[in-house]
């Protein structure tokens, strides 16, 4: 029996996220679809391994746009929509920041955590609200813009807010309001999970990040991300999707700037039409599409014009003991030394010691995550890629053990407990780690950096300009949406959507 049929509607590489949305999304409209993982497993990124016999969570700290059951969010209705059945757990807070002169847990809900702040700093209420509640309005807009494209004038009339902040900087709107600093810093600590200072973020972002965060809170599956992973992979598989594992793509085949298949490491030659990339365009388009006199100058000056965001460092310790008997009181701690975004951004450009961790707690959101009598502890910081692109491989290992045992002293000095008594597991994972595993550019794991020069709004405009070869398309971090699984979902479908709309207006121009 032939392996691969002898022609596919649309070929995606890579089986994490997002090739898996827009797998899903294509199956549902009746394509025959194939994905080829390099990994013997999905998901990627959003994967775990077992350690000691413990299972352990390799990346996920939470997810947004999920939404409670009777109000969800996108990524949440997609997948319900999908039927792909997550087991959904709520994570208890927003976060516990603890940060110069401030140790505060705030939870989720836009009164709720505007009187958490007015709590530090009293008299903040009225206006930390507004901020909210202006941050909700643009992310209501960029959600409704995303599915009904409009002309500017009818943007200006429909969507005011979000037109009047789209061309500024979150610290300039910040600014703005006025915030007393105790206040600011604390609406600044979900950066982080965008990864640019305030100076280039753009305010739309930041709104889409706090009105989804505090808004709506945030979720976890049951079975560690890699429920999501296995669930999205059995239902694609379920809808006709064929996926074929330990099958790594190395060229996309391109005629006539047209996409008419791809080879695999093995040396399979498999016929599509349209193939969909997890794989970065700056890899694509210097070493994948054969032949590569088939990459216009434009793809090249496209990729060297974006900035490679951030990537990991992550030190995940198994503990001898439950969280609380641990001094560890909540499932998310962001511990800073300041709270200043563009401080930090500068500081992520080096190798530490570092300013401002993320730490998770798992077993504070899912009682199930270890063993009873033992938890799970992750600390993690987001170096810029150029960081580690400049680490020898004689130097890899000191490195990797001393910001290791930085973060490890850090945290241990904060909770007033020796992590390195209770240690059952430790597993660092360096973005040589991530680069390793999924192939990512440099080992980023948020596409290309959110900034004023280059942001959702003006990735939607440029969108059409940048499709240099017919046919190819790509989902994954380094799409629109950007960072995150969330956004990886959400991007994933977009790619099915452009195939989509692609393939129907093809059939309209031939019916006429
Ligand atoms: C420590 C850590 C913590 C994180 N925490 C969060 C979090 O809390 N919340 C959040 O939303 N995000 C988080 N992220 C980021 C998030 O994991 C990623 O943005 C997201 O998972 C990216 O998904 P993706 O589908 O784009 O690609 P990836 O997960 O990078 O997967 C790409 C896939 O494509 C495959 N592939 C690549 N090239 C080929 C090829 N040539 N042939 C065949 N297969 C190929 C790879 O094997 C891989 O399976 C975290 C990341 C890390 C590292």
């Amino acid at each position: 029996m032939k392996f691969y049929k002898d022609h596919y509607d649309v070929i995606v590489i890579g089986g994490a996220l997002a090739g898996l949305s827009s797998a899903l999304m294509l199956a549902d409209k009746g394509l025959d679809v194939l994905v080829l993982e390099r990994h013997n497993l999905p998901g990627g990124i959003a994967t775990s391994f077992v350690r000691g016999g413990i299972e352990i969570e390799a990346s996920l700290h939470e997810m947004m746009s999920i939404g409670e059951k009777d109000n969800r969010l996108k990524v949440g209705k997609f997948l319900d929509d999908m039927g792909v059945d997550i087991d959904w757990l709520k994570v208890p807070e927003a976060y516990h920041a603890s940060l110069p002169g401030i140790e505060i847990t705030m939870h989720p809900g836009f009164e709720t955590y505007a009187r958490e702040v007015d709590s530090v700093v009293p008299g903040s209420y009225d206006k930390v609200l507004k901020v909210l509640n202006l941050c909700h309005t643009v992310f209501d807009s960029v959600n409704e813009l995303s599915i009904h494209p409009m002309s500017k004038p009818m943007m200006l009339l429909k969507h005011e807010a979000f037109v009047k902040t789209a061309g500024y900087s979150t610290k300039e709107v910040l600014d703005s309001f006025d915030l007393p600093q105790k206040a600011r810093d604390l609406l600044s600590c979900y950066w982080i999970y965008v990864g640019t200072g305030f100076e280039e973020l753009p305010f739309t972002i930041f709104s889409v990040l706090m009105a989804d965060y505090v808004g709506y809170g945030s979720f976890i599956p049951h079975k560690l991300s890699h429920e999501m992973s296995l669930k999205m992979a059995e239902r694609a598989e379920e809808m006709g999707v064929q996926i074929e594992y330990r099958q790594h793509v190395e060229k996309i085949l391109v005629r006539d700037g047209k996409v008419y298949g791809v080879r695999t490491a093995r040396g399979d030659e498999i016929m599509s039409d349209y193939v969909i990339s997890a794989a970065y365009p700056n890899k694509v388009y210097t070493s994948m599409i054969e032949p590569l006199s088939e990459v216009p100058p434009q793809a090249i000056k496209m990729v060297n014009g974006r900035r490679v965001s951030l990537t990991a460092f992550s030190v995940i310790l198994i503990l001898d003991k439950e969280a609380e008997e641990l001094g560890i009181k909540d499932y998310s701690i962001f511990h800073g030394t300041t709270m200043d975004t563009d401080e930090i951004y500068r500081n992520f450009k080096g190798l530490g010691p570092y300013k401002y961790t993320t730490c998770i707690c798992h077993n504070l959101g899912n009682p199930d995550a270890t063993p009873p009598g033992t938890c799970s502890f992750s600390i993690t910081v987001l170096p810029q890629v150029d960081a580690w692109k400049e680490v020898k491989a004689e130097d890899y290992d000191r490195i990797k053990h001393e910001i290791a045992k930085q973060l490890i002293d850090e945290m241990s000095e904060y909770l007033g407990v020796d992590l390195l008594d209770h240690v059952l597991e430790i597993v660092i994972e360096t973005p040589v780690t991530v680069s390793h595993y999924t192939g990512m550019w440099n080992g980023s794991i948020y596409g290309y950096a959110h900034t004023m020069e280059d942001h959702i709004v003006a990735r939607l405009q440029t969108a059409e300009a940048e499709k240099f070869i017919e046919g190819l398309e790509f989902a994954g971090a380094h799409q629109i949406s950007g960072d995150g699984m969330g956004p990886a979902v959400t991007n994933g479908r977009k790619a099915a959507k452009n195939v989509l709309d692609d393939i129907r207006k093809k059939k309209e121009a031939a019916a006429k």
